[in-house]
C-alpha cells in the first residue's frame, strides 16, 4: 500500500463526463488499497472567464492604480476548483467511494501575502492524513490556498500543479501523477511539433529550464517543489482508459518521470526545445557609458515588478555613449516606457524604442555543460532558414534567441530537427 496525489488539469475536468472519467482513475488507485487524495483544476477555460470578469468589472472611479482588488481577483478565480472539488466527490460518492472535497482553507493550505500569484509557505496534512487512513479520498482544489490575512489566495496561473506537489510533499506521498491532455512531456510542445518524442524521463533541472522558458506542461514553482522535496512526479495522460493494462503499474506508470539527473542512464546533449512568445525588446539607444547607468535603468523597472530577461549592452565606439537593449513580457511595455519616461533624466538616454510580438526559442539539455559547438549548430541552422536572431542569452545548460514572431514555429521546428530530435 502507497500513498499516492494525483491532479487533473482543466481539460480532464471539462464536463461531467470527463469527471466520471477521473473518477475512474481515481478508482482504479483505490482499488489497488493507496491511500489517496485528489487535486483538481477549474474546467478547462473557467479560469479565463473568471479573470475576463474580473477585468471587466468596474474600477475605483479616481483610483491612481488602473487595477482592481488582489483579494478580491482571488475570491473570484478561486472558485473554479471549488466547483470540480465538489462535483468529483460527488461522483466518487456516487461510485461507492468515500470521498469529500476540500478547499485551501480548509486544509488549510498557508500562503504569502502575494494575491494573485502566492507562495505556498506550510501545508498542515494532518487532517486529511487522518482521513486517508481512514479510507476517505480527499478531493482537493487546486490552484487556492489562505493567506496570512485569512483570505483565499491564488498561486498563479498554471498553480494546480504546485499545489499537487506541495500536497504530495506534506503528506509525505510515494508518487505525485500529473494527468493532464497529453501523455508526458516532450521533447518539444507536441502540438506544434507533431514529430516531438515523448520523454521517458526529465532531469528536474531540465524541467524547470522547460517550464520558465514557456512549456507549460508544468508550472515552474511545482518543478521547484518536486526538486527540493524529492517528490517523484509523473506527467501522464487522463485520456487513456483508466483501466488498460499497465495504467496502474506503482513503479513504473506510463508517462515522464521528473528526476534526478543521476536516474538518467542515456543523457542526450539537447533534450528539449521551448519557446515563449509576447516578448518585447526595449533599447535605449546614446546612453552615458559610465557606472551606475545599468542600476538607474534596471532599479526602477525592478521596483515597478517589471520582470527584465534578457539584456544586451553595446560596446560603445567612442568610449561616452552606448546602447542597451532588454525583452520585457509584452504585457509590460507600456508601463516599461513609463517608467523609462520618468527616470530619463537620472538615466540619460537620447531615445527609448520597442517592439513588440517576438518570441524567444530555448534550447535544454544538461549534456551541454560537457559539449562544445551547441549553440553554433542552433545559429546555423537558424540562419539556413533565413531567421534573423535579435538576441541571445546562454547558461550552462541552454540557449535563449530572441527572433521575429511570425517565425516562432519554424525556428522550434528547424531547432528541433538539427539537434536529431524528431521521432523518426
Ligand atoms: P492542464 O490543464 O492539464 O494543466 P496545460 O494546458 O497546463 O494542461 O499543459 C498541457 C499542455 O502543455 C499540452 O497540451 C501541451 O500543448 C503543452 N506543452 C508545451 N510544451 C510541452 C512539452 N514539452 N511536453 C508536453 N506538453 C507540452
Ligand atoms: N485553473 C487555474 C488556471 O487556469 C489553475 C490551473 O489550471 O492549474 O490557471
Ligand atoms: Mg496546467
Amino acid at each position: 500500500m502507497a500513498r499516492i496525489v494525483l491532479k487533473f488539469g482543466g481539460t480532464s475536468v471539462a464536463d461531467l463526463d470527463r469527471i466520471k472519467n477521473v473518477a475512474r482513475h481515481v478508482k482504479r488507485e483505490v482499488d489497488a488499497g493507496h491511500e489517496v487524495a485528489v487535486v483538481v483544476s477549474a474546467m478547462s477555460g473557467k479560469t479565463n472567464e473568471l479573470v475576463g470578469w474580473v477585468q471587466g468589472a468596474p474600477k475605483v472611479v479616481g483610483a491612481n492604480s488602473p487595477f482592481y482588488d488582489a483579494r478580491e481577483y482571488d475570491a473570484v478565480v478561486a472558485s473554479g476548483e471549488q466547483v470540480t472539488s465538489g462535483l468529483l466527490a460527488i461522483t466518487l460518492q456516487a461510485m461507492d467511494i468515500n470521498a469529500r472535497s476540500w478547499q485551501g482553507w480548509q486544509i488549510p493550505i498557508r500562503t504569502d501575502n502575494a494575491h494573485g500569484a502566492a507562495r505556498i509557505l506550510e501545508i498542515d496534512g494532518s487532517d486529511i492524513i487522518k482521513r486517508m487512513g481512514e479510507g476517505q479520498v480527499a478531493v482537493i482544489s487546486g490552484f487556492q490556498g489562505l493567506g496570512p490575512d485569512n483570505r483565499i489566495a491564488t498561486l498563479g496561473r498554471g498553480g494546480s500543479d504546485t499545489s499537487a506537489v506541495a500536497i504530495a510533499a506534506a503528506v509525505k506521498a510515494d508518487r505525485c501523477d500529473i494527468y493532464t491532455d497529453v501523455d508526458g512531456v516532450y521533447t518539444t510542445d507536441p502540438r506544434i511539433v507533431p514529430q516531438a518524442r515523448r520523454l521517458k524521463k526529465i532531469a528536474f533541472e531540465e524541467m524547470l529550464e522547460m517550464a520558465s522558458l514557456g512549456a507549460k506542461v508544468l508550472q515552474v514553482r511545482s518543478v521547484e517543489l518536486a526538486m527540493v522535496h524529492k517528490v517523484r512526479t509523473f506527467v501522464r495522460s487522463s485520456f487513456e482508459d483508466p483501466d488498460a493494462p499497465g495504467m496502474g503499474d506503482f513503479l513504473n506508470p506510463p508517462g515522464t518521470l521528473i528526476c534526478d539527473e543521476d536516474e538518467i542512464v542515456e543523457q542526450e546533449v539537447v533534450t528539449g526545445i521551448a519557446y515563449a512568445k509576447d516578448e518585447a525588446q526595449i533599447s535605449l539607444r546614446r546612453l552615458a557609458d559610465r557606472p551606475g547607468v545599468s542600476a538607474a535603468i534596471f532599479g526602477p523597472l525592478a521596483e515597478s515588478h517589471i520582470n527584465v530577461d534578457m539584456i544586451v549592452q553595446n560596446i560603445s565606439e567612442d568610449g561616452s555613449k552606448t546602447d542597451m537593449t532588454f525583452t520585457v513580457p509584452s504585457g509590460d511595455v507600456d508601463k516599461a516606457i513609463k517608467v523609462l519616461g520618468e527616470n530619463k533624466e537620472k538615466i540619460g538616454y537620447d531615445v527609448v524604442q520597442n517592439e513588440s510580438g517576438l518570441v524567444k526559442v530555448s534550447v535544454i539539455g544538461i549534456g551541454m555543460r560537457s559539449h562544445a559547438g551547441v549553440a553554433a549548430t542552433a545559429f546555423k541552422a537558424l540562419a539556413d532558414k533565413g531567421i534573423n536572431i535579435k538576441a541571445i542569452t546562454t547558461s550552462e545548460i541552454k540557449i535563449s534567441i530572441l527572433i521575429d514572431g511570425p517565425y516562432a514555429e519554424l525556428a522550434v521546428r528547424t531547432l528541433h530537427s538539427c539537434y536529431g530530435l524528431d521521432k523518426n
